[in-house]
C-alpha cells in the first residue's frame, strides 16, 4: 500500500493494519455499558488519560482508559472568571528588567559588576543570606556590594545576572558551593543567618517582592548546582551568558536553565472541594493536590492521571486559572479548578496520609484559623491558598 499524497508517508504495521482497536475504544452508545477488560484488554495508546463521557439514562458513563464507569448525573462545574481570581504574586509582578540582550556582552556586565550601585544576593549551598531583627520577627533580604562579596573571598564576576532594576541598577545572584563558603575563615560566619526559602515562603515571612526576586535566584542557583557536568559525556560545563547557558568544554553541548511544569489542582464536585494531607506536611496542614507532568502529556491529561492516581476521582473538565513560579527547585506551577466526575476516595497511601472533601464553610473556617479541627492550609503567598480562597469565595 503507498501512502496518500498528503499523508507523513506512514505506513501502518503490525497486526493492527488499518486501527480497528483505536476504533473499537471508542464510548458506548446510548443506554449500553461495556467493561473493558472482558473482551480483552485495549493497547495503551496516546489519550488513555482522557475519559470520554456519554450520558446514558440514569447517569454518565466515564470511559478512562480500559475502565468505564458509570456515575451519578454531572453537574456543571461553576469555575470562577479568570479575572476574578486571585492570582498569587510570586512572579507575578515585572519587577526586573532581565536585560536578556545584554547577557553576553562582556564589557557592559564588567562595568555593572564593579558599579557600587549593583546588588547581589547570596546563597550558600542553596541557603539565602538575610537579615533578621534580633528578636527574629522582621525579615528582608541582605543586599550586599562587590566590595562585601570580595571581603568573603569570593569572586564577584562568578554572580548570575538577574537583570536591572527600575532605577537601572543592576542585580545579581552569587551562589557559592560548601567548598567556595569556607574560602575566607569566618567569612560565611559574617553573612548568616542563611535560612531555608522554601521555610520562610510557608511562614510568610518575606514580601511578595523579594521572595519573587530570591525565588528567581534561587531556582538558577539551584539549575546551576545540579548541571555541573554534563549528561551527554560526562565532562564538567562551564557558565555562559551571566549565568543563563552552561556548555560542555569537551564535546560543546549545550544546556539552558530548565523551569518543571507541575500541575496544582482545586477539584470540587460542585458543593466541596477535597484537599489532601501529604506526608511531609506539618500536622492537620491540608492543601490542593499537585503532581508533574510527564512527557507527551498537556496540561489537562496531566491533573486527569495524577488526581486519579493519588485519589481515585475521575476528573471531567479541567479549568487554567494562573500560575505560579516555585523554585524547589525549579517549578512553575499551573494552577487549575477540576471538575469530579465521582466522589469516592481512594488513596494512594505513597504519597498521601489523608484526602478529604470539606464544604465551603469549613474552608472559610481554615482560612480563617478557625477550624474547630485546627486544621490549616498553605499561606497567602502560594497558588494553592489562591485556589482554595477562590473555592471559599465563589458562590454557584
Ligand atoms: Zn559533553
Amino acid at each position: 500500500m503507498q501512502p496518500a499524497p498528503n499523508s507523513l508517508g506512514l505506513l501502518p504495521s503490525g497486526s493492527d493494519p488499518v486501527g480497528e482497536k483505536h476504533v473499537c475504544r471508542q464510548p458506548p452508545g446510548d443506554g449500553y455499558i461495556r467493561r473493558w477488560g472482558t473482551g480483552g484488554n485495549p493497547p495503551p495508546c496516546l489519550g488513555d488519560n482522557d475519559p470520554k463521557t456519554t450520558l446514558v439514562p440514569g447517569g454518565l458513563v466515564v470511559s478512562y482508559g480500559p475502565r468505564t464507569t458509570i456515575v451519578r448525573p454531572p453537574f456543571i462545574m461553576e469555575a470562577p472568571d479568570r479575572k476574578d481570581f486571585p492570582v498569587p504574586r510570586i512572579g507575578s509582578e515585572q519587577q526586573l528588567d532581565r536585560m536578556a540582550e545584554k547577557r553576553t556582552d562582556r564589557e557592559w556586565l564588567a562595568q555593572r559588576i564593579a558599579d557600587p550601585s549593583s546588588r547581589f544576593l547570596l546563597f550558600s549551598d542553596l541557603s539565602l543570606a538575610i537579615d533578621s531583627s534580633e528578636d527574629r520577627t522582621g525579615t528582608r533580604l541582605r543586599w550586599l556590594g562587590t566590595a562585601d562579596i570580595e571581603k568573603i573571598g569570593a569572586n564577584p564576576s562568578d554572580a548570575y545576572l538577574l537583570g536591572c532594576d527600575a532605577t537601572g541598577a543592576a542585580i545579581f545572584a552569587l551562589s557559592l558551593d560548601p567548598s567556595q563558603s569556607i574560602a575566607v575563615p569566618g567569612g560565611i560566619e559574617a553573612l548568616k543567618p542563611l535560612v531555608d526559602l522554601r521555610t520562610l515562603a510557608m511562614q510568610g515571612a518575606l514580601p511578595p517582592e523579594d521572595l519573587s526576586l530570591a525565588g528567581m535566584g534561587r531556582a538558577l542557583s539551584a539549575w546551576h548546582a545540579a548541571t555541573r557536568c554534563c549528561g551527554r559525556c560526562g565532562s564538567h560545563t562551564r557558565v555562559r551568558d551571566a549565568g543563563w547557558r552552561r556548555s560542555c568544554w569537551s564535546c560543546g553541548q549545550e544546556f539552558y536553565p530548565r523551569t518543571d511544569p507541575a500541575v496544582i489542582v482545586l477539584i470540587t464536585d460542585g458543593e466541596r472541594c477535597l484537599l489532601g494531607h501529604h506526608k511531609r506536611y506539618a500536622h492537620k496542614f491540608y492543601s490542593t493536590l499537585a503532581g508533574f507532568v510527564e512527557p507527551g502529556e498537556d496540561f489537562e491529561a496531566c491533573v486527569r492521571r495524577e488526581m486519579r492516581e493519588e485519589t481515585g476521582i475521575v476528573i471531567g473538565e479541567v479549568k487554567y486559572m494562573a500560575s505560579q513560579p516555585w523554585p524547589f527547585p525549579h517549578l512553575v506551577m499551573v494552577g487549575c479548578w477540576a471538575q469530579a466526575l465521582t466522589t469516592d476516595v481512594e488513596l494512594e497511601e505513597e504519597e498521601l496520609y489523608d484526602a478529604r472533601w470539606f464544604t465551603r464553610e469549613e474552608v472559610h473556617q481554615m482560612l480563617d484559623g478557625e477550624h474547630p479541627e485546627q486544621i490549616t492550609v498553605p499561606g497567602p503567598h502560594s497558588i494553592a491558598h489562591a485556589l482554595i480562597k477562590s473555592f471559599a469565595d465563589h458562590q454557584d
